[in-house]
């Protein structure tokens, strides 16, 4: 089994795309579980009203229940709100409900409104009795106000990219936003790693889509590719990650060895984001 490094600070990660149906969730609770089946802390956070990443992970997110809503608008700590993955001790989640689609609107004419996510994850950060290795942003579909939140809370984006004819479509549109959160809130965000998704060896398509990647971003690129696989997209119907739902599969594998890639980053992402938080 391999040893995956322990980062020496908490990486607080976004997975974001505007694109919907490119493996963000997938990808947020698979590497989160590949990490705590590593033994390494990790708190998934859910910020999709969709409350997928809840459901795959078994967590309860009907609506009313205790979660990310009440996070942002400030009614409920992390702390009150989170809940132990029943699969994976070193675990933790924040589900999201329906609830929380309700939250961009409500809080659109807060001063301190692309702030609140990381008010409370800094607080429960601080305040907290563990300490977590990583904390996992599962970003819904856009580049909404949730979005910006997610992406001030947070030092890192990942970017999950769908092995697809339009995989790159939009890609600018998110750096750029990124960009705007960079220039106006958080200087030091980083975009530190991209991941192919829904890779299929049998098409010349999956391969040039991963060449593309790399030619632009060889530094953040995943060698890691995850493949399109039937067990993959079964599992959360099962409230599973595909680690539960498929051990010993390819898919399984692939989120590990990802994640095990993410892991082994740590100490050059942290020391190039603490030379960032000193430069400023
Ligand atoms: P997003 O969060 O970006 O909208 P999801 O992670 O929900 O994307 O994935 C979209 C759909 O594709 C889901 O039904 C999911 O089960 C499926 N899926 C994700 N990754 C894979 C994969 N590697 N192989 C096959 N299906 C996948
Ligand atoms: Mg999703």
């Amino acid at each position: 089994r391999l040893k995956y490094p322990r980062p020496s600070k908490t990486r607080c990660i976004a997975v974001a795309n505007q694109k919907g149906g490119v493996g963000k969730t997938t990808t947020a609770v698979n590497i989160a579980a590949s990490l705590a089946l590593a033994k390494l802390k990790v708190l998934v956070i859910d910020l999709d009203p969709q409350g997928n990443a809840s459901t795959a992970l078994g967590a309860s997110h009907s609506s009313g229940e205790p979660s990310t809503y009440d996070v942002i608008e400030g009614r409920m700590s992390i702390a009150e709100v989170k809940q132990q993955s029943s699969a994976f001790p070193t675990l933790d989640i924040v589900p999201a409900s329906i609830d929380l689609s309700g939250a961009e609107l409500e809080i659109a004419d807060m001063a301190n409104r692309n702030n609140l996510l990381k008010t409370a994850v800094e607080r429960f950060l601080e305040s907290s009795k563990h300490h977590y290795d990583f904390v996992i942003v599962d970003c819904p579909p856009s580049l909404g106000l949730l979005v910006i939140n997610a992406m001030c809370a947070v030092t890192e984006v990942m970017i999950p990219i769908q092995a697809e004819y339009y995989a790159l479509e939009g890609l600018g549109q998110l750096i750029h936003t990124i960009g705007l959160v960079q220039d106006h809130f958080n200087p030091i965000l980083t975009i530190s790693t991209m991941l192919i998704t829904m890779y299929d060896r049998r098409t010349l398509l999956s391969k040039q889509v991963y060449d593309e990647v790399e030619k632009h971003y060889p530094d953040i690129l995943l060698h890691t590719t995850i493949p399109r696989s039937v067990r993959i997209s079964e599992a959360p119907s099962f409230e599973k990650t595909v680690l539960e739902y498929d051990p010993r599969g390819l898919g399984a594998i692939s989120y590990r060895e990802a994640a095990y890639e993410i892991a082994k980053q740590s100490k050059r992402v942290l020391s190039e984001l603490a030379k960032k938080q000193q430069g400023r």
